[in-house]
């Protein structure tokens, strides 16, 4: 029997917001432990929670740009729970009337095609502390430095059919995220996070099967594998007539398996109640609509922006706006040039190999958007060939030098003259006179041993285009 995934995905998102969400403590990382801490934050009695309006911004900006509606009205709650990171005894967080439903984002397959993923919700609430454990001593530390640093949780519709579609999903979030500039959305340190709920059924079947969920995904990667892993074990446990139970399993990245954590009986109760600390959250009209207004351009729209006004095609559009600052980097550069398929194959190449052997984001490129366009146009203007430039461009890499300087200093200036040309290649093919009557006779796929002769020559200076023409030229007379 044929089986189809179902999944829904929980993300939670770390907003960068100045201070947490209740209190004026700092969310800044990497401080000595228990150093961003006050009485609110700490769960001392007594205190009073204060919502910062920040957060909510932040939120309502994420929701308008998923297309979710703000709902006018929403309300935090304390869901209940015993464990050492949470001092209060319960994380405060929106459960019965969040700040945002019935969004959708779309995704682009790998065959191009556009699938809508339906948001059922989002809500906004406080993290939780981290617990150290010591590696030497049976003893474990508590940091409360992240208690009450501001959280979305973005909750999917089960509209994602495949690991791929999920990781297309998550990467979309990403970058909605990074677009706004209201979250790092780094999975790896945990700005990102992601719970991913998956159940099989046999085609066609209506219901939905019973699901997992798959905990410890801290990365793009493992979310991928997890679910595959997941789909298999329950694929084959149906097709031997077993039932699935609904349970909370683990990543193993060890052994690449899903491990069961705890089943439904052991589910936490959080007794969940409106927290009577907070008072409702109203927002009114006029707010929504300052917030809508103040959105930057999104992945989506910059996409068809720029397929429309760059004529990228639809492919590259894609890889281009993947972040805010490789399109700024794109941007940049077709300002200073005229062919911007050549930047996005530039950028799309060298540039992407160069920043990722070195682990750089586009803002912090070794050769700025300036520098790669006075690069791009040498080419345009061919003075030199799209072979050398890729030499200029490593050497670029470890410069500050303009390529046309190093063009220069090197003499690469590309042979386009004619007569030079011509008698390079009449030398060529005078001592080569086999290969000639070969080709002649129908081989003719020994054009490029000639062009590769030619260019041997010219150490590789010679425009191919020139070379090319004469070579037809002299050879098919
Ligand atoms: P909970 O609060 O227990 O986590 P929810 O109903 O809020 O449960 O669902 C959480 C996630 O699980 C959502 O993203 C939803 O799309 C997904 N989901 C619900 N049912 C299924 C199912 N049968 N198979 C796969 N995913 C599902
Ligand atoms: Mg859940
Ligand atoms: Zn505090």
């Amino acid at each position: 029997m044929k089986f189809e995934p179902v999944i829904g995905l929980e993300v939670h998102a770390q907003l960068k917001t100045r201070t947490k969400i209740f209190c004026g403590c700092s969310t800044a990382f990497g401080a000595p432990p228990n150093t961003h801490v006050c009485p609110v934050c700490l769960g001392m009695p007594g205190v009073l929670p204060v919502l910062n309006q920040a957060v909510v911004e932040y939120a309502m900006k994420m929701a308008l740009a998923t297309n979710c509606r703000v709902e006018g009205t929403s309300r935090f709650a304390r869901k209940n729970y015993f464990y050492p990171d949470l001092p209060k005894g319960y994380q405060v967080s929106q459960y019965e009337l969040p700040i945002a439903r019935h969004g959708h984002v779309n995704i682009t397959l790998a065959d191009g095609t556009v699938k809508r993923i339906g948001i059922t919700r989002i809500h906004m609430e406080e993290d939780a502390g981290k617990l150290v454990h010591d590696p030497d001593r049976p003893v474990s530390y508590v940091d409360y430095n992240r208690t009450g640093v501001p959280l979305i949780e973005i909750v999917s519709e089960p509209d994602i059919g495949s690991p791929e579609e999920a990781g297309a999903y998550l990467r979309q979030l990403r970058a909605i995220l990074r677009y706004l500039d209201i979250s790092d959305g780094n999975m790896e340190e945990g700005s990102f996070r992601c719970d991913a709920n998956v159940s099989v059924r046999p085609g066609g079947q209506p219901e939905y099967g019973t699901r997992t969920e798959l905990k410890n995904l801290n990365s793009f990667k493992f979310v991928e594998k997890a679910l595959a892993f997941e789909i298999d074990r329950q694929a084959v446990a149906l097709g031997d007539g077993e039932q699935i139970v609904q349970e909370t399993r683990l990543w193993d990245t060890e052994k690449n398996r899903t491990v069961s954590m705890r089943g439904k009986e052991e589910a936490h109760d959080y007794r969940y109640f409106p927290d009577p600390d907070l008072v409702p959250l109203i927002i009114d009209r006029d707010w929504i609509e300052n917030v809508e207004k103040s959105l930057p351009e999104l992945p989506d729209q910059r996409r068809v922006r720029f397929i429309s006004d760059y004529g990228l095609p639809e492919y590259d559009a894609d890889v281009i706006t993947v972040s805010r600052e490789f399109a700024d980097y794109f941007e940049d550069c077709v300002s200073r040039v005229n062919t911007p398929k050549t930047v996005s194959n530039w950028m799309m190449g060298e540039l992407m190999g160069l920043l990722n052997a070195r682990g750089l984001s586009a803002a912090e490129s070794p050769v700025s958007a300036k520098r790669l366009a006075g690069l791009i146009k040498l080419i345009e203007d061919e003075v030199i060939s799209g072979k050398i430039a890729k030499t200029v461009f490593d050497e670029m890499a470890d410069s500050d030098k303009e390529a046309e300087t190093i063009v220069a200093e090197k003499g690469l200036v590309q042979v386009s003259d004619t007569s030079a040309l011509e008698e390079i290649i009449a030398r060529v093919l005078e001592n080569h006179p086999d290969e000639v009557e070969k080709y002649r006779g129908g081989k003719s796929k020994l054009f490029g041993f000639f062009v590769g002769q030619v260019m041997k020559e010219t150490k590789g200076k010679a425009n191919p285009q020139v070379v090319n023409r004469i070579l037809k030229d002299r050879l098919d007379q």
